[in-house]
Formats: C-alpha cells, structure tokens, sequence
C-alpha cells in the first residue's frame, strides 16, 4: 500500500517571500505525513495574490490527491485563500449567517464588537466542510474536487496545531486505506568530530541500510546522524533499534546521545547530577559562553556553581590565581594559563570540576605562533592531580570559534563524566580518586 497517497502543501502570505518569515507550518505538516507515511510530491509559497493561488491550487490538486493550504483566511483585503480556491474549482462563496453569529459570540465573550470585516471569514465555498478552529476565528474548510480532498488551514502557527489535532489526524486516521507505511527517524548526535571522519566511520552502514536512509547534518562541532525506517510501528522498532546499535558502534564514543531534545549541556547535565560532580568555570575568549550553555538546562544550580570571565590578565591573576610569571613567560594564551585558569576556578570556588578557556577567537590579536582559532582548554578534574588540557586550531570566524570551543570542553567534561561513571559500574575501587 506504499505511496498510495499522494500530498502537496502551500503556504500562503506574501511575508513568507520576503527575508523575514520563513514557513515553517509546512514543516509541521510534513511531520504529521511522514507519521502517516504519506508522500509529500512538492510544497510551494505563493503571495498573497488571488489569481497566482487560484492557478497553483489547480495544478497541485491535479497531481496530489492531499493539498493541504496554510495561511490567508484573514479578515483583511490581503487574505485571499477562500475566494482563490472557489475560483480555482468554479465553486460560489456564500456567508453562512450561523458562522457570524458565531464569530460574534465569540468576539463578545473577550469583551469586543465583531468588525465587520471579519464577516468575511465567514464565507463558505460551495459543498466544503466547516472545520472549527478553537484558537482563532477564522474557521478552516475542507473541499472535495474529484479524487482530491484539499484543506484550508489558518496561517498562525498555533492555530495549525489546534487544527492538525482537531481536522488532520483524526481525517488521516479515518482514511487508512489512503495512508502507506509511516516513516519514523531516529538520531544520533555527534560531538567535535569532522563531518568527513564520521562519514568514514559510518561508511559501512550505508551499504547495509541503504544510502538514502542516512543522512547526516553537520554544524560547528555538533553532527546530527538521522536514520529512518518504514513499516508497521513494530517493523519500524525493530529497524530503528538495530540502525541505532550499528551506527552507534560503527561512530563510536563521539556519539553523546540518541535524543534529538538532547545537547551536551543536557548530557552533561544529566551525567553530573547522577554522580553528585559539580561545576565551575573560568573563561576568556568564550565570555561566559560555557557557562550560558550550562545555565540554560533547567536544574543546572544542582551542580553548576558559577564562572569566572577573566578577560584581562589582571583578573585571570586576582580572581583565579594564575601566576603573574606563567602570563609574562608564555602570554595569556597558552597551556599553563589554561591549566591554572582550570585549577584555579576549581580550588577556590570549591568545585568537582573546573573549566578553563583562554584562546584568540580573532577576527584581530593572530600572531604567527598563535594564529586566530587558537584556544588552549583545560578541564581540572575530581582528583588533584587531574588536568586535562586541548589546544586545537579552530577554523572560521568568531562566532563559529567560540561555538566550537564551548562544544569541545563540554565534550572533555562528559567524556570525563562517562568515564568514572563506567568505572564506577565496573568497580568502586578503580575511580582514581
Ligand atoms: P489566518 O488564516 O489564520 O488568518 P493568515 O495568513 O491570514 O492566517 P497572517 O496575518 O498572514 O494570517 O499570518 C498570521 C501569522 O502567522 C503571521 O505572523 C505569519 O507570519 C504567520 N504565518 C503565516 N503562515 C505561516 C507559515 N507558513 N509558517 C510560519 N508562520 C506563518
Ligand atoms: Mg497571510
């Protein structure tokens, strides 16, 4: 029964053309097919223009038994989606008395006369379906030309949820015989590994799978690797379990989490709370941006006591005790800067562990020994003796090297994290500590 259905999508709104507004409705529909395991042929953006959306609703109904339209149900002049659609099928436009009382009722109940404008989205195309919209006046509509079943949604985003609830599902449910195998996604993300490594890695499972059903989207420091299975819900478990254990053996242990909620501020998050590890943090070239990341998990103050920007080495000295010697002998950005920033943070704000960043985040102050993109990194660790230390050239602009470099230590915090957790399971004496 694949395929059997086939659905395009408009979205409608002359902003949606312009710099400032990017469609997203569309995605939120796409969501609800692919759980559907309906086929999505082709989406469009049409302004908000009568005869251009009259024409591209005829064209996407010839070829989709399934448009479903988003946007200009409006009371205002710009709002065209009803007139253009009974244009499109030769259909009349009719108010219908009870929609306006209804609207009008409505527009009582907050207190406010009905402008007469909005009678307008009260108009019904001839033989469509009314569907309610509890989050808005303008109700949606539902028409039937030949095999084709089209829907008209309203614009704002949180009246479409309301109404893929309401209308959608329950419409898609009672059409099984139109609806093919569901497509569900899973995912694995990837920390602080070149995008061309991890495709080495995972190479093998392409040939396995198959190449289309892996795909793998790379930002600064952060890989996402989705991977999809069609089937009955138990079909698509068992394919998605088993994509997840190869891809994430194949990846190894640069893989964080299989959650897409998940970041590693959350994973770290999560593995410090479990093992009672708190946090503190001295940063420079990062200007706080460790700290932020850790900040914005709800529940961070259980192990996040605070940080330290030293952005002048008067500060890295007063507040953390970095050796006035160590920043004269080898200069604000280096090893034992980074080392003393990490240790020093940790000993006197009493932490489990202690982060460290100093570096050159550019675009000026390169040199030729320490180029724009070079960011020394230390994490102090539970156990005196214990500091890890990284200095990587991170390439791109200052935004793309503080990014990478907030991801790259909260990485050496997790891995440290998973490792003593790991221990801790194997045996309670081997933790070093
Ligand atoms: P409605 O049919 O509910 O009246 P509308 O398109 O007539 O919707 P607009 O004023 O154009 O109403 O849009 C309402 C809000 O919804 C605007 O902020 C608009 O940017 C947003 N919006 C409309 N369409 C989309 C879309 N496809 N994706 C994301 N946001 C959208
Ligand atoms: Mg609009």
């Amino acid at each position: 029964m694949m395929g059997s259905m086939r659905a395009t999508i408009i979205a409608v709104g002359s902003e949606l053309l312009g710099v400032q507004r990017l469609d997203t409705n569309s995605l939120r529909l796409t969501a609800v097919l692919d759980r559907h395991g309906i086929e999505l042929i082709g989406k469009s953006v049409v302004g908000d223009s009568e005869a251009a959306l009259a024409a591209e609703l005829r064209r996407r109904a010839s070829e989709s038994e399934l448009v479903l339209v988003t946007g200009g149900l409006g009371p205002t002049a710009d709002d065209v989606t009803r007139p253009a659609a009974a244009a499109a099928f030769d259909r009349s436009l009719q108010i219908d008395e009870r929609l306006v009382d209804h609207m009008r009722r409505l527009f009582e109940s907050f207190g406010r006369e009905m402008p007469e404008v909005n009678r307008k989205q009260a108009e019904v195309i001839d033989g469509a379906t009314i569907l309610k919209n509890r989050r808005g006046t303008a109700p949606g509509q539902r028409l039937e030309v030949g095999a084709t079943s089209i829907f008209l949604f309203p614009g704002v985003p949180r009246e479409l949820e309301a109404m893929i609830e309401d209308h959608l599902e329950p419409w898609l449910t009672d059409h099984p015989q139109a609806v093919g195998h569901g497509l569900e996604t899973g995912v694995l993300k990837v920390a602080c590994l070149a995008e061309s490594a991890l495709e080495e890695r995972i190479m093998s499972a392409y040939d396995r799978f198959g190449r289309e059903r892996i795909s793998v989207l790379a930002s600064p420091g952060d890989i996402k690797i989705y991977f999809s299975a069609r089937g009955t819900e138990a079909e698509r478990r068992t394919e998605l379990d088993e994509m997840r254990q190869v891809l994430g053996e194949l990846a190894g242990d640069v893989v964080y989490t299989d959650r897409d909620e998940d970041n590693l501020e959350t994973v770290v998050g999560r593995l410090a709370t479990a093992a009672g590890k708190t946090i503190t943090t001295a940063e420079s070239c990062t200007g706080g941006l460790v700290a932020e990341r850790l900040t914005r998990v709800p529940g961070s103050s259980a192990y996040f006591l605070g940080g330290v920007v030293s952005y002048t080495n008067e500060l890295k000295v007063q507040l953390l005790g970095v050796s006035e010697a160590d920043l004269a002998t080898h200069g604000a950005v280096s090893e034992p800067v980074a080392r003393a920033m990490a240790q020093g943070v940790r000993s006197r704000y009493g932490s489990d562990y202690g982060i460290g960043v100093t570096g050159v985040a550019g675009p000026g102050g390169g040199s030729e020994a320490k180029p724009v993109g070079t960011v020394h990194m230390a994490v102090a660790g539970p156990g005196d003796d214990y500091v890890e230390h990284r200095v990587v050239r991170f390439p791109g602009g200052r935004d793309r090297v503080r990014q990478q470099t907030s991801q790259l230590v909260l990485d050496l915090v997790r891995r440290d994290l998973l490792r003593r957790d790991l221990l801790r399971r194997d045996g309670p004496d081997q933790d070093g500590e």
